[in-house]
């Protein structure tokens, strides 16, 4: 036990270096090839797979897993590259339990999928580090696309659109690419700098240039981009954070825990991100399991989440509820935050309200709890930041607080698309930023093709 580990307050350095890199070892370890061609050979290569109508980017699971099934994962990993190119991350990150797995017609009839995930990124593993690339691209059509972020939705887009032979630039705001897949998954999701390996591996397709720390509202504008290229497509995803709404949130102590996940996907040195004894996150989403059990796993005691409703009300799915629940993180539910309790400029606790459902609305019961905490997480949701496309003095018309966007992608602005978290209904996945990206290059292609 590392000396740090039960000082009060928000302390670097809780643990031993071992301690650190056994938290943060892969969370399921790759499956080696004889595992792989024995679970492959669990599929029952239905018909009518509906593993695959799950599939937001309609893989041919089917397929696949029989290309594994006859030692052959560099097809295997074509048939996924062809529907989505960054499936080597969503193997380490989709909720497949949600998805793909919860239909397998295995774990209908014997609660035991197939394990589909894992079989994806055996294949995408030995195609990506072999190197291997299945595209050429078409011939130059002399055509320029701007894609704003280099997320998933503009890895995708831009992919899909250079093998087209179009000319693409990322303008992306921060210094690396990959969006969430490198500033915001869990740590143990994915090891190895493999966001950064997979940003290298789609565009060593050619034909994409990234340009790094150019923000869209800031150095460029919405409407100089329209008119240099012939089509734009906005994958900015989430920017903003909804406030928490209760007293004292500004509290030192009192942390955004998505920055609080992008400084340890940062960190060289695990050792060196700061954590509280005793940390309470708010939220009931991915982002709230994922900041609870870092936080944990960094070395807090104590690490509860609170969530205003019930169980079953949580965006984060049964699986990822369990897994913070075998890291020792508590779930409380039907509290919310009324104030954060500081002394002399110190969080120290935060105070909770009961909540119940009256007529289907959420009410406090009156009745309060006050849990001891040196640290609060805010995982209550991002928001889409408009600021950036009004900069440019274009109209694109919002709905809901997000782009709108037509079933093409396109949005209300003269060739100007847009997909990903950015766009209403977007469902904060990564594998549905891609698809939503793909679908966008393939109307954009269709639309430059007719110019
Ligand atoms: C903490 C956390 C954990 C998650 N875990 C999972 C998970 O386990 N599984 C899963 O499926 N999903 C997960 N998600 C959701 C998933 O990460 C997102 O749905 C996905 O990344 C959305 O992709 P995107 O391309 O739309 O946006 P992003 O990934 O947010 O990428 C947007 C990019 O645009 C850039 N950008 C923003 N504004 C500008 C601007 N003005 N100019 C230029 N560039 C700009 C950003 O820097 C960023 O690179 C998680 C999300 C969070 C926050
Ligand atoms: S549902 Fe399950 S068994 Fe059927 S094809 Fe998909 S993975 Fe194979």
């Amino acid at each position: 036990m590392a000396q740090g580990q039960f000082k009060d307050g928000i302390v670097a350095g809780r643990l031993s270096q071992t301690q650190y890199s056994d938290n943060f070892s892969d969370l399921h370890p790759p499956l080696d090839r004889h595992e792989a061609v024995v679970e492959a050979d669990r599929c029952y290569f239905c018909y009518d797979a509906p593993c695959m109508q799950a599939c937001p980017t309609s893989i041919d699971i089917p397929m696949f897993i029989r290309q594994i099934a006859t030692d052959n994962p560099l097809g295997s990993a074509k048939t996924i590259f062809d529907q989505n190119i960054l499936g080597g991350m969503c193997a380490r990150v989709c909720p497949t339990e949600t998805l793909c797995e919860e239909v397998c017609v295995r774990e209908v009839a014997e609660g035991k999928p197939v394990q589909i995930g894992r079989l994806q990124r055996y294949a995408t593993d030995v195609a990506m580090e072999a190197g291997k690339q299945f595209y050429e691209r078409a011939a130059p059509s002399g055509k320029s696309v701007a894609v704003v972020g280099a997320g998933p939705a503009g890895l995708a887009c831009a992919h899909r659109l250079a093998v087209a032979g179009h000319t693409v630039t990322i303008y992306e705001a921060k210094p690396k690419a990959g969006g969430l897949n490198e500033y915001g998954i869990a740590a143990y999701k994915t090891v190895d700098d493999f966001a950064q390996a997979e940003v290298d591996y789609v565009t060593a397709v050619g034909g994409i240039a990234i340009e790094y720390g150019k923000a869209l509202g800031r150095d460029i504008a919405l409407a100089e981009l329209a008119a240099t290229h012939d089509a734009v497509f906005l994958g900015m995803g989430l920017a903003g954070v909804n406030a928490l709404r209760a007293e004292g949130e500004d509290a030192p102590g009192v942390d955004n825990a998505v920055e609080f996940i992008a400084g340890l996907r940062q960190a060289d040195d695990l050792a060196s991100i700061p954590v509280g004894r005793r940390v309470v996150v708010i939220g009931g989403g991915m982002t709230a399991i994922d900041a609870a059990i870092q936080s944990k796993l960094l070395g807090a005691e104590e690490v509860t989440i609170c969530y205003r409703r019930g169980k079953e009300h949580m965006n984060a799915s049964e699986y990822e509820q369990d897994l913070a629940a075998s890291n020792g993180v508590v779930i409380r539910h039907w509290q919310q935050p009324k104030r954060v309790v500081a002394v002399n400029g110190t969080t120290v606790g935060i105070e909770l309200e009961y909540t119940r459902l009256d007529q289907g609305k959420l009410v406090g019961t009156g009745e309060v709890v006050t849990l001891a905490a040196d640290q609060v997480f805010k995982a209550i949701g991002q928001t889409f930041d408009a600021a950036p496309l009004n900069g440019s003095g274009n109209a694109i018309a919002l709905e809901q607080g997000r782009i709108k966007v037509d079933e093409e992608g396109r949005t209300s602005m003269k060739s100007v698309w847009a997909g990903g978290d950015c766009i209403v209904g977007g469902e904060d996945l990564t594998v549905s930023a891609v698809a939503q990206g793909r679908d966008a290059a393939d109307s954009i292609n269709r639309a430059l093709l007719d110019k």
